[in-house]
């Protein structure tokens, strides 16, 4: 037994032969490594681990749990094993003893939770553990090779809406084929994960060239706006990115994530389905934001709103005035006019837009009073509005109070409103309906589109959103496609259509032909202020325009 390759020897000798699945003779004065390598002993490359194994025992060191593959009868297990190397009285190496044992099972289990840990079980991608770790390294490498590195936060847009309506599973299904069209994309400079819920992300190891920076984020963006099937229903939603490049935008992992958030924020703001690259000044913007929190929740009471009045034409004949959409501006000293936009989300987030809502309503019921008797007034209402308990007996004041008749008032509402908390909002806008009062469904098309909503509400009114409009006068096959079903929809359904946002005269000849009824748009006319719109009325040959 004095073969010194033969590394565990007596009294492990016999469990040793049992664990190789031969008998002692066979193994004995047989090279361990010759006994567990497998193939590898034949082309002398082992596995890293084995490689250790073989240092160790060339230089007849110690080793204490030490895990490597081992091939026993062909089949691949993993073996943990200790030993240290005996030598005689007299010096002479004599060989290793030691002991070993099995952890197949161990190793697989650890496997899978580390694999757990860094994947994302419904999509499969990597994880935000997985990511950070990969745009630490890539920021790291960045540093040392002196180029830049890339992170992208993705957030999809309108995904809560499907998330809502359809139920999860929907919902998560719709997610893998994201994370599928993502996979897609990516080349080997990329790492494409989820970071959780609707948010992914993107580390791009070499971000020095912004060209390419940019043509990556565009073409996630239209990858991933390109219409789903899940489950018989066909979903839009869309993708907005915010990116970051590391050093120049953070210095850390966690500065180069935040820098790339902010940069989301605006893609959001911007209305999604757009990039922005990070800027310095965001993070004044996110400052600025509190701040304007602050100014909007003394906006009421120091008269720094006002209404100004778009006015919707019939979309054939002389394109005779129906109607003026309220909508509501802020001069603030300090910001000076700030767009709806902007503040009305910060007024729901901030809970200010109900007594906000509630001075639009009254306002606009009363100004409606000063023009013709046939000529409408449509109001923006938001879900909180809708949900809030006050809110029919403030429509009946605002009518009572103005005298205006309840057929001239319009409400608008989107679709996010059957979305949260759906059965209440549906009552309300029935009794509302109920008291004469004209329902509309804005901006449709850009939401979940349910067919759903227009069974459960007679609306009155469908508002086609501007993006279509302008698709449709560059013949964009999808927008065409929505701006028709929705009209067949509507008509078959004895419900009017508006186009918002019409510019031009190619998109007016567009949406005429497209069968819209109503027209709303700069082409026509722009938000005014109270007197002008009172002014179109009493100067019939000045232009609305
Ligand atoms: P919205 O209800 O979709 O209103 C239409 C928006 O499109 C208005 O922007 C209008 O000025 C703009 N617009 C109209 N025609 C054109 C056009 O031809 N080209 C372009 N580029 N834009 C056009 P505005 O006034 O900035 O309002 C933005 C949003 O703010 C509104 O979108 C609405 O969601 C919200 N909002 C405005 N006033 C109120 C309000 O009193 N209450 C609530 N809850 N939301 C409001
Ligand atoms: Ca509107
Ligand atoms: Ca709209």
């Amino acid at each position: 037994m004095a073969n010194r390759h033969v590394a565990l020897r007596n009294p492990f000798q016999p469990r040793f032969a049992y664990a190789l699945e031969e008998d002692a003779k066979t193994i004995e004065g047989q090279p361990l490594l010759k006994l567990i390598a497998g193939d590898a002993w034949e082309s002398g490359r082992y596995p890293e681990t084995l490689h250790k194994l073989a240092e160790k025992l060339k230089r007849r060191e110690a080793f204490s749990n030490l895990i490597v593959p081992v091939t026993i009868k062909g089949k691949a297990r993993w073996w943990e094993l200790s030993a240290s190397p005996r030598s005689s009285e007299d010096g002479v190496f004599l060989g290793f003893r030691g002991v070993g044992s099995d952890v197949t099972e161990q190793h697989e289990s650890a496997k899978k939770i580390s694999h757990l840990a860094r994947f994302d079980t419904l999509t499969s991608l990597p994880n935000r553990l997985q990511l950070t770790e990969a745009l630490g390294n890539s920021l790291q490498e960045a540093e040392r090779w002196r180029r830049r590195c890339g992170f992208f936060m993705i957030d999809l847009d309108r995904f809560k809406a499907v998330n809502d309506t359809l139920g999860h599973p929907v919902g998560d299904r719709l997610l893998a084929q994201v994370a599928k069209r993502m996979t897609m994309i990516m080349t080997e400079n990329e790492l494409c994960g989820r970071l959780g819920g609707d948010e992914f992300a993107v580390v791009l190891k070499d971000a020095s060239d912004s060209n390419y920076v940019e043509r990556l984020a565009k073409r996630i963006i239209e990858t991933l706006s390109k219409p789903y099937e899940v489950d018989q229903n066909t979903l839009f939603i869309g993708a907005s990115i915010g990116s970051a490049v590391g050093p120049a935008d953070g210095r850390t992992v966690e500065l180069l994530m935040r820098s790339a958030d902010l940069a989301l924020y605006r893609s959001k703001e911007d209305g999604g389905n757009v990039h922005h690259a990070y800027q310095h000044k965001l993070h004044a913007s996110a400052e600025e934001r509190r701040v304007l929190e602050f100014e909007l929740r003394h906006a009421l009471e120091r008269k720094q709103l006002h209404i100004e009045y778009q006015p919707v034409v019939e979309a054939n004949g002389d394109n005779g005035i129906v109607g003026f959409e309220a909508l509501l501006r802020w001069n603030n000293p300090k910001f000076g006019l700030v767009s709806p936009a902007k503040f009305v989300p910060i007024a729901e987030e901030a809970r200010l837009i109900v007594p906000m809502g509630d001075f639009v309503l009254r306002q606009a019921c009363v100004d409606a009073m000063e023009w013709p008797e046939s000529t409408k007034v449509a109001v923006n209402i938001s879900v909180d509005q809708l949900t809030s308990p006050a809110f029919i007996e403030s429509v009946i004041s605002a009518l009572h109070d103005s005298g205006l008749p309840a057929w001239r008032l319009e409400l608008e509402v989107t679709e996010s409103i059957f979305l949260r908390d759906g059965g209440h909002a549906v009552q309300v806008l029935d009794r509302i309906r109920k008291m004469g009062i004209k329902l509309s469904l804005d901006d449709f098309g850009t939401g979940y589109s349910s067919l759903g909503y227009l069974r459960n509400i007679r609306f009155d009114t469908i508002k086609v959103d501007r993006s279509f409009v302008q698709g449709a006068a560059k013949s964009k096959p999808e927008s065409l496609a929505i701006i028709r079903a929705v009209v067949a929809l509507a008509d078959s359904l004895n419900i009017a259509t508006t186009a918002e946002g019409v510019e031009t005269e190619a998109e007016l000849a567009m949406i005429q032909q497209l069968g819209c009824n109503k027209i709303q748009g700069y082409y026509f006319g722009r938000p005014m202020v109270h007197a002008d719109s009172v002014a179109l009325f009493n100067n019939p040959q000045r232009s609305v325009a």
